[in-house]
C-alpha cells in the first residue's frame, strides 16, 4: 500500500515535472526568436534535434468548447495541433508540446 502511494506521487510529480518542461522549453524558443510567422494561424519552428526538420502549429478558433466565462481566459480561445513527434504520440499523456507552448509566448497569452 505504501508502495503504491509512492508510485502514484512520482507519477504526478514527473507529469507536472515534464508539464514544467516544456513551457520552459517553449519560452525559450520564443526568446531565441526561433518562432517563424507564416500568418495569423500558422507558424514554423525549427527542430532543435533534428537538423533540417521543422514544425508547424497550428491554430483553430475554439468555437466548439468555450464557455462565455473562458473568453477572459485568451489560452482557450483556440486549440492547437503541432506536426512534431513529441506533439504526434504524447500530447494526450503531457499537453501542449513546447512548440505549442512557444506560439503561446508569442502571442501574449503566457
Ligand atoms: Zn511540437
Amino acid at each position: 500500500m505504501i508502495i503504491t502511494t509512492l508510485s502514484l506521487g512520482a507519477i504526478k510529480k514527473d507529469h507536472n515535472l515534464m508539464v514544467k518542461e516544456r513551457m520552459e522549453k517553449g519560452k525559450t524558443i520564443f526568446d531565441l526568436g526561433q518562432i517563424m510567422k507564416i500568418n495569423n494561424s500558422s507558424f514554423i519552428i525549427a527542430s532543435q534535434t533534428n537538423l533540417g526538420q521543422s514544425y508547424n502549429v497550428r491554430l483553430y478558433n475554439n468555437t466548439t468548447n468555450i464557455k462565455p466565462y473562458d473568453m477572459k481566459h485568451l489560452e482557450y480561445k483556440y486549440n492547437y495541433t503541432c506536426t512534431c513527434p513529441d506533439y504526434q504520440f504524447r500530447s494526450l499523456e503531457v499537453g501542449p508540446c513546447k512548440h505549442i507552448y512557444a506560439v503561446q509566448y508569442q502571442l501574449g497569452l503566457k
